[in-house]
């Protein structure tokens, strides 16, 4: 077997889950976009659904279709993206309720599928999605008659505890919507972290229910073991890989492992990524290719069958630093060739 081993841990999905959950009293749902943050979005949504989760939210209709096979009729499958021409088909068939995000959107909804259920996303100044406080303004008295299930809003900087945009946006969520009777949200992981101010009717972690950061306390979820193919012994001053980048300046033990940029370990991790060994650290050296890594394990005692990318010694985060990105992003890339073992609920 030459390809990695990435293990997916639903149990610790769930655990996540309820640890989140018990930091609020109110409902919390599950983001399961970019197919569940890279690692399986049905089987994830399946472990969850088990666990009592009956909310999920997607980013576009599309990702909803093995949603609603593997969770049947008995929960709510919400799209951020809205409302699109051309998702009219798929929202009625699969029971979908998207966040209308403009005021295009909702008449397109109302025209197309009146009575269907919908909510509305909020812009709070993070510019990126959602309905402006003037555009909100002409609307909201006739979009809150026609019954939306939720109103929402995403916060910029909830990343940062301390970042006045907290605040700013929550002042503003409230303007919009203090009064309305209908379920408000504002929270994903890090607005869950901020604090009770920030938990409205719903949360929407995503990220904390992987194992990322924000959420510190998070069980980790995924383990990457990569097999060592081959080794080989260089002399003092041979050079290895692409470009020659890395010399060997003492006589080396260099192993070649299974996995690469098309695997989603990142280029720009060349010469800069750890791997481990148990709890003993190995140097990547020289360029990622599109397939393989060098290792340096010159200083390991036995030749390992395969050397650990992601696991207890070294988390999705710690992995990002190196590479100068976020958990999200790690996870998110996580290629399809890896023999994957999903295990637990
Ligand atoms: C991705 C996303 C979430 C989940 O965010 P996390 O930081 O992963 O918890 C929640 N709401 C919206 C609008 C999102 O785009």
């Amino acid at each position: 077997m030459s390809t990695g081993r990435l293990t997916i841990d639903l149990d610790a999905v769930v655990a996540n889950w309820r640890a989140l959950d018990d930091m609020t009293n109110c409902k919390t749902a599950a983001v399961v976009k970019a197919d569940g943050y890279g690692l399986g979005a049905a089987n994830v949504a399946k472990a969850l659904f088990k666990a009592g989760v009956r909310q999920f939210f997607v980013a576009i209709a599309e990702e909803a279709v093995a949603l609603r096979e593997e969770l049947g009729d008995k929960s709510e499958i919400n799209v951020f993206s809205g409302h699109m021409k051309g998702d009219t088909d798929l929202i009625r068939e699969l029971g979908l309720t998207p966040m209308l995000n403009s005021v295009d959107q909702m008449t397109h909804h109302f025209e197309t599928l009146p009575g269907h259920p919908f909510g509305i996303q909020l812009d709070t100044g993070m510019n990126r999605l959602g309905m402006e406080p003037q555009e909100w303004a002409a609307v909201a008295e006739l979009a809150l008659s026609q019954g939306p299930r939720l109103v929402m809003s995403h916060l910029a900087c909830a990343d940062e505890p301390d970042h006045p945009m907290n605040p700013h946006q929550l002042g503003i969520f409230k303007q919009l919507t203090d009064g309305i009777n209908v379920p408000r949200s504002l929270a994903a992981t890090g607005g869950i972290l901020l604090g009770p101010d920030y938990h409205f009717d719903v949360t929407r972690p995503g990220i904390g229910l992987y194992g990322g950061q924000p959420f510190a306390h998070a069980q980790p979820v995924v383990e990457l073991d990569l097999p060592v193919i081959q080794t080989r012994d260089l002399a003092e001053g041979e050079v290895v890989g692409y470009g020659n980048t890395w010399q060997a300046d003492r006589p080396s033990r260099i192993a070649t492992v299974s996995g690469g940029y098309a695997d989603g370990i990142f280029r720009i991790l060349s010469d800069k990524a750890t791997l481990y060994h148990l709890d003993q650290p190995c140097k990547l050296v020289g360029r990622v290719s599109m397939d393989l890594l060098t290792i340096d394990i010159t200083d390991l005692s036995d030749t390992p069958d395969k050397l650990t990318l992601i696991g207890p010694q070294q988390g999705v985060d710690q992995l990002a630093k190196s590479a100068n990105t976020i958990g999200y992003e790690v996870l998110t890339q996580l290629g399809g060739r890896y023999n994957r073992k999903t295990f637990g609920k």
